[in-house]
């Protein structure tokens, strides 16, 4: 049995490891236009940083690797440039001699990957301007920027490449500019979460130009200027075009493979393409998105390490399936992780999902041991049933550890209440006793069996002041710092006291804030067992006054020790 693999990195090397651990005998062909294989396209940016120092750790594995340890054919600079499916065999380029050559298969496995935009723009084809795909272009960034000794930076796209190689170009030291087209950076985050990253990028002296659209480029000597209609131009040495990325299969042109939405490979549930024996994994492929059951493309590690995996089982005779995928991700951002999977509420809004949020911001452990940081929480459920349908988790300790809880829980078909059950390691240094996805369990379950109704803050500046009170609960020193314009104000310590200051508006429904919605909810039970009508602001005045800024303060929210169960 003979496999042809293309492309030699996440999707394609994991399923050639796999068709030799399952089957010695196999042949096995691997072509890789590129130099290397097995790379760390994940750990590119931070090579720019110096947190990656050696070129040598970005590389899994060489060609001699595979060979000795695998007895796999590997053929690096060489380009699959068609693939006949009727005949079973793939015509190759080798790319620096221009030699061309055939290779039959039995199997064909596809894991092309994807390549980056550069939209067809005036002087994009300067020097000056770079993407991030593979190892040679991070060692053009690396030559370019070493050599130049670059104090400024363009980079162009808020996704997490763009985030990525923002904070990296700032850690060593040159002011950065980082233009997005859209009104919020990360578009798998909601945009008050998107703030909550924006605020930390901003502390750290990146220049957000959002909602704003390149026009040109200009080069002039040894600086290139970043033409754009809102804020005219920008200059720089280097430009990172980081503007989106898109499968790369224009080779399978006349293939008579099936394609899916954009230029993605349609495949079964086992991977295979439209054509037997002809199967495609990671970036460049179709799969179905678990929650919405929809046809997706999700362009990520994991995914394509999985499918890789799949592929083989089936070459080999094993009939394993790729479920789909949810979009589990995490980025760093300076101090912060930021973690998101599943729906994000636009997301759930578009599908016209009847669905309903939670919004909280835990300690990430228990906050009489030193140094506990918020995690800013929100989770997408179904509204009736409680089904977890995503969640957004960012904060500086324990976001992604918690994140992945609810990967799990998505993947597992899991409600609140069986949130409010799960139990996670907990010991001072690392949680609470309720940890934070438990915490997330009891105020869904309050949410839905209407033990607090809630006001979104995005709803609160519409809020008819005839009908509505905003009441405060926040300490003194937090209400002076900042609070919603005409807000009455009692502490929540006084409210047993003072409460009958209400009274006067006991027609209104009063609309309850804190800084987070902790304490704001212990009113809200407070004074609905006391007969007033009330609504608990979820987020508080963090979310609030984050949204309304575009970005969040990053001062650590006040421990206020009070639970929400
Ligand atoms: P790739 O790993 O891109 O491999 C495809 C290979 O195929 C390429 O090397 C290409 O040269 C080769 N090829 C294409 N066409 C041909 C042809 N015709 N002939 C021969 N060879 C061909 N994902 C995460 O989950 N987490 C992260 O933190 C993360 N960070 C990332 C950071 C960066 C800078 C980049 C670029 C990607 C990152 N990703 C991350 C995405 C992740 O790397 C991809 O989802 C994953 O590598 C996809 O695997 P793949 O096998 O489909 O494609």
């Amino acid at each position: 049995m003979k496999t042809v693999i293309v492309g030699a990195v996440a999707g394609g090397a994991s399923a050639a490891a796999r068709i030799r651990r399952l089957d010695d005998s196999a042949e096995i062909v691997m072509f890789e236009r590129g130099g290397y294989i097995s790379y760390a396209n994940c750990g590119l940016p931070y090579y720019i940083g110096r947190k990656i120092k050696e070129e040598k750790n970005l590389v899994l594995n060489t060609p001699d690797d595979f060979k000795n340890r695998f007895n796999i054919d590997i053929k690096i600079n060489t380009e699959v440039i068609s693939v006949d499916t009727k005949n079973k065999k793939v015509l190759f380029k080798e790319l620096h001699t221009g030699k061309t050559g055939e290779e039959s298969y039995d199997f064909l496995v596809l894991s092309p990957g994807a390549k980056a935009v550069r939209p067809k723009l005036k002087g994009i084809e300067s020097e000056k301007i770079f993407t991030v795909r593979n190892v040679e272009d991070i060692q053009k960034i690396k030559k370019y920027v070493v050599e130049n000794s670059i104090e400024n930076a363009v980079v162009i796209g808020g996704g997490f490449i763009g985030v990525e190689m923002a904070e990296n170009l700032i850690n060593i030291g040159s002011e950065v500019v980082l233009i997005e087209k859209l009104d919020q950076i990360l578009a798998p985050f909601d945009y008050e979460m998107a703030c909550c990253i924006q605020g930390k990028l901003a502390e750290k002296g990146i220049k957000l130009l959002l909602e704003t659209e390149v026009k040109e480029f200009d080069e002039n000597g040894k600086n290139i200027s970043v033409v754009t209609e809102k804020h005219g131009k920008i200059h720089a040495q280097i430009v990172i075009m980081a503007a989106g990325i898109l499968q790369d299969t224009d080779v399978l042109k006349d293939s008579g493979i099936e394609m899916g939405i954009k230029n993605s490979i349609s495949v079964d549930k086992h991977m295979m393409t439209s054509v037997k024996e002809v199967y495609a994994v990671g970036d460049a492929v179709e799969i179905k998105n678990i929650v919405t059951e929809k046809k997706a493309s999700v362009m990520l590690a994991g995914p394509a390490n999985r499918q890789g995996r799949v592929a083989a089982d089936n070459i080999c005779g094993l009939s394993s399936e790729y479920r789909g995928a949810q979009g589990s991700f995490v980025v760093k951002a300076f101090e912060l992780a930021a973690a998101s999977t599943g729906l994000n509420e636009r997301q759930a809004r578009n599908e016209g999902l009847n669905y309903d949020i939670a919004i909280l911001c835990p300690p990430s452990h228990a906050t009489y041991y030193p140094n506990s940081k918020n995690i800013t929480m929100k989770v997408v459920f179904e509204r009736e049933s409680g089904k977890i349908l995503g969640a957004q988790v960012i904060g500086e300790e324990g976001a992604d550890k918690r994140c992945d809880v609810f990967a799990s829980a998505i993947r597992a078909n899991l409600t609140a209440y069986d949130l409010t059950e799960l139990e996670l390691c907990y010991a001072p240094p690392f949680s609470s006793a309720k940890d934070p996805v438990n915490m997330a369990g009891y105020l869904i379950e309050n949410i839905i069996s209407g033990r607090v109704k809630q006001i979104h803050y995005s709803d609160v500046d519409s809020l008819d002041k005839e009908k509505y009170l905003i009441l405060d609960v926040r300490k003194d020193d937090e209400y002076n710092e900042g609070h919603i314009e005409g807000a009455y104000h009692i502490p929540l310590d006084s409210l047993r006291q003072r409460f009958g200051e209400l009274h006067d508006f006991k027609e209104k429904t009063i609309c309850i804030c804190c800084k987070t919605g902790v304490r704001s909810y212990n009113a809200y039970r407070f004074l609905t067992q006391n007969g007033f009508d009330c609504l608990n602001i979820a987020g508080g005045y963090y979310f609030y006054s984050g949204v309304k800024n575009g970005m969040f303060d990053s001062k650590p929210i006040h421990a206020c020790g009070i639970g929400i169960k």
